[in-house]
């Protein structure tokens, strides 16, 4: 690793993980992180999670797994660079969507709207909640005792009331503080890495169209670039010939951005970081304006179109119809989930529990479960 800036997240001034533990050999405190999050079960089921296309739509598009590792690829590349922490960018790249529920967006908001009298559902406050309480194998503690730096990247957004109920990792939504740099980052990496791959597989789908795009001011840029300096390309060479620049674009934006933010902020250490009144990692202001077009125009072209919103109507429905049977009769879950139900206090404590066994469904877990629950010609 490159030398670390001094407001860079440091692991011998980390503040310390919940159950203390001994420190780690053959690597640091933010790899044993980062290996813990790989070798969960949370981790794996990203794999089966939809981003924006259901899972079995094809194999080509991206699920939670490959967009979770494209944002690894790009924050690990962009905190080098800024001589920021390697190691917990990437742990928390991998950890950020841990709890996110099957079917994207549309599960998280049903999910949400079936919690709303038991505390609400957030997908961010599900990840702290999955590498906190959730995982469940190991023999000194609960969850996957992360350091409090990767567990703070991880809650990147939640309600104040909810905040208050977190401890040291909600403080700062109370305060009104920052995160760590590397937290930050990896923020701005995931947008990054969404709305680029949501082109990408919005393209392969022909839900969008190369036409519709050229509207998209950095996309015209350099589909416009790559047409004048080749003259035969595929429609596949010329996807990604203009999407690859546009990541490039956006990453070494964000980079020449916050290199100069940070100069002018002249920040001693974290403390520092954690107590600027705003955030520093930014694109510049005529990339700000670019991305918001490009997200502009996902929301309303891609996550918005017929073909998506037709699947999405009723991932939101099997979610619904999941959550009245199981907290309606608690009889119908898992025996794991039974006991923790009967310990649960009152129903706000049984429905937190039917939630967290919801979100961790993969979407065909979810269909499937849904099927057996409520189509009389399974009778099993
Ligand atoms: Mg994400």
């Amino acid at each position: 690793m490159t030398t670390l800036a001094p407001y860079a997240a440091r692991e011998d001034r980390s503040r310390g993980r919940r159950y203390a533990e001994a420190p780690p050999q053959g690597r640091g405190e933010f790899q044993r992180d980062r290996d813990r999050i790989v070798h969960s079960s949370a981790f794996r089921r990203l794999e089966y999670k939809t981003q924006v296309f259901v899972s079995h739509e094809g194999d080509l598009y991206r699920n939670r797994l490959t967009h979770s590792l494209e944002v690894a690829q790009i924050v690990r590349g962009l905190a080098r660079g800024l001589h920021l922490n390697e190691d917990l960018s990437e742990a928390i790249a991998l950890a950020h969507d841990l709890g996110h529920t099957p079917f994207g967006h549309a599960g998280q908001d049903a999910l949400d709207d079936c919690m709303k009298a038991y505390g609400g559902f957030e997908h961010n406050a599900q990840s702290l909640r999955v590498v906190d309480e959730l995982e469940d194998k190991y023999a000194e503690f609960t969850g996957l005792n992360l350091s409090f730096e990767t567990r703070e990247g991880i809650l990147k957004h939640c309600s104040q009331a909810r905040a208050a109920t977190l401890g040291d990792v909600g403080e700062r939504f109370l305060l009104k503080r920052q995160p760590s740099l590397e937290a930050q980052l990896t923020n701005i990496a995931d947008q990054i890495a969404y709305n680029n791959h949501d082109v990408d597989d919005g393209l392969r789908a022909g839900i969008l169209s190369i036409e519709q795009l050229l509207d998209v001011p950095l996309f015209a840029r350099f589909h416009a670039e790559v047409t004048a300096r080749y003259s035969a390309l595929t429609p596949r060479q010329l996807r990604h010939e203009t999407i690859r620049r546009m990541i490039n674009a956006l990453v070494i934006d964000l980079h020449g951005e916050t290199a100069r933010r940070l100069a002018m902020a002249g920040l001693a250490d974290i403390d520092a970081v954690r107590a600027h009144p705003e955030t520093l990692v930014s694109f510049s202001a005529a990339m700000q304006r670019d991305n918001r077009d490009l997200k502009r125009f996902l929301n309303e072209q891609l996550y918005q179109h017929a073909s998506v919103y037709r699947v999405m109507h009723k991932a939101r429905r099997i979610v619904r119809e999941l959550f009245e049977a199981l907290f309606g009769d608690g009889r119908l879950l898992p025996p794991a989930f039974q006991a923790a139900a009967r310990n649960a206090e009152g129903d706000a404590g049984r429905a937190r529990g039917v939630a967290d066994y919801i979100a961790g469904m993969t979407d065909r877990f979810a269909a499937d479960e849904h099927a057996r629950l409520y189509d009389l010609r399974h009778l099993r």
